[in-house]
């Protein structure tokens, strides 16, 4: 007997209205998403095309790497009008020419695109393919948008594979069915899913992106592939393009999106319901009993997500159905009704749902209801937490290794951590002094201080 999806597709907020806002945002842009990029694709680098505000972003958000050769740079582009794009278009070459003598170890260049209007101005798809015939069969050339004012920070890892999807090789016909994960893990994490999968006779398993560009997956008409992100729309897209279809399931965040997104794959290959609950029982029940510690902290406490990274749905799902936190309102920059069909069923009906932001009339919503944690992106959160309100750094959680099993008691430690700081500093919710801190040990003190800085 195979094993089935126990989730009613028509539940929770499967039909519920949804706030469409489309006002002033707060979000970071594609860029970002090559801090985590440049360490999956290992011999990969990523060359912004920019400004100096682009250089400022990834050298801040990535910090700088002292003994290291960096995998990332930006090509500053200075103000210039029309008449000066061929000179524009001569010094990127130059510049690529640079780097790839004095680094051979890159066999992939991203030429990543930004918003100031100089750069607009270059065509950087027909760089990419003016530099690529220079380089055959060395080095490949691909360029991707990163650009604020087209992705929010997660986006620019949905642009860069869906980039990268037209160079996969394609499968042999007479092949049979494959399977592909889609979307950046951390190492560690894919691993644990490649022993899962391969417990139960799932072999032909392929990972996009690859941690070589040396290893491209194969893809074809028998190509079956599981999002293991929420925010790859253009990639999927890409992937149908090239044959490959699309496998329904939740996301694996949590014990339960965890369990669901393994069966969406055991039933696609007709394993055994035997064969899955022997598999994953063991380690289902160690995250649950590691889920535990945090429950108690979280139960009936009230969350509020802006729209940041489009993880917000199911990370939502997974702090309501698991933890029992209270879901106020849970905003995503994009709301795409496919891939978060099994979500939205899961989440608890009467769930508040925005898409976009305004986000003057999202803050004064969120000042009303006076929830005991937000999660938002770094530019409210220092206003938030100044207003005393708890908050939680959406791109932490998109830096933090979160799927699978393992990882589902660090994912609840996250959200626990503020409430834990604030009780060991002897605070109340809102940060007002309910003892005297002096009475806490000297060791609750230290704790606390490291805690506060990781926030
Ligand atoms: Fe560069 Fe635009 Fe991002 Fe600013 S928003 S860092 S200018 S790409």
């Amino acid at each position: 007997m195979n094993a089935v999806i126990p989730i009613q597709l028509d539940g929770g907020c499967s039909d519920a209205p949804v706030l469409r806002e489309r006002g002033q945002r707060e979000v970071f842009c594609g860029l970002t998403g090559i801090i985590w990029l440049h360490r999956k694709i290992q011999d990969a680098f990523f060359l912004v095309v920019g400004s100096r505000t682009c250089a400022h972003l990834i050298q801040s958000a990535a910090g700088v790497m002292i003994f290291a050769e960096p995998r990332f740079a930006t090509a500053i582009i200075d103000e210039r009008d029309l008449a000066g794009i061929a000179d524009a278009n001569e010094e990127l070459d130059r510049v690529v020419r640079r780097l790839l003598e004095r680094r051979p170890d890159i066999k992939m260049l991203f030429l990543v695109g930004s918003c100031p209007s100089e750069v607009i101005k270059l065509d950087l798809s027909r760089a990419a393919v003016r530099l690529s015939q220079e380089y055959v069969n060395d080095v490949r050339i691909l360029n991707y948008s990163g650009s604020g004012i087209e992705t929010t920070f997660t986006q620019g890892e949905d642009a860069c594979l869906a980039s990268l999807v037209p160079q996969l090789p394609a499968a042999d016909k007479s092949a049979t069915k494959s399977l592909m994960i889609v979307g950046c893990l951390p190492d560690v994490v894919e691993d644990q899913f490649a022993r899962h999968l391969k417990a139960m006779g799932i072999e032909d398993l392929q990972f996009f992106p690859p941690r070589s560009s040396k290893a491209l997956p194969t893809i074809g008409e028998n190509t079956r592939y599981l999002l293991a992100q929420p925010f790859l729309t253009d990639t999927a897209r890409a992937l149908e393009l090239r044959g490959a279809r699309y496998v329904p399931a939740p996301f694996p965040f949590g014990v339960e999106g965890t369990t669901e997104w393994l069966r969406a794959a055991a039933n696609l290959f007709n394993v055994e319901n035997e064969v899955f609950e022997k598999v994953t029982l063991p380690s289902r029940e160690r995250a649950n009993r590691a889920l535990d510690r945090h429950r108690e902290k979280l139960h009936g406490k009230s969350i509020f997500f802006f729209p940041d990274s489009q993880l917000e749905i199911p990370l939502a799902r997974f702090l309501a159905r698991e933890l029992g936190m209270k879901l106020t309102e849970v905003g995503t920059p994009y709301l795409h009704r496919e891939h978060m069909k099994y979500e939205l069923a899961m989440l608890p009906a009467g769930t508040s749902l925005s898409e976009g932001q305004d986000v003057e009339k999202q803050l004064d919503r969120c000042r009303t209801i006076q929830p005991d944690i937000v999660v938002c992106g770094l530019g409210l959160a220092n206003p938030l937490e100044a207003e005393g309100i708890n908050t939680k750094w959406a791109i932490e959680l998109v830096f933090s290794p979160i799927h699978g099993y393992e990882q589902s008691a660090d994912l609840a430690e996250l959200f626990a951590r503020t409430f834990v700081r604030k009780a060991k500093l002897g605070l109340d919710q809102r940060g007002q002094l309910v003892q005297n801190p002096a009475s806490s040990s000297l060791e609750s003190t230290t704790t606390s201080s490291s805690e506060a800085a990781c926030n």
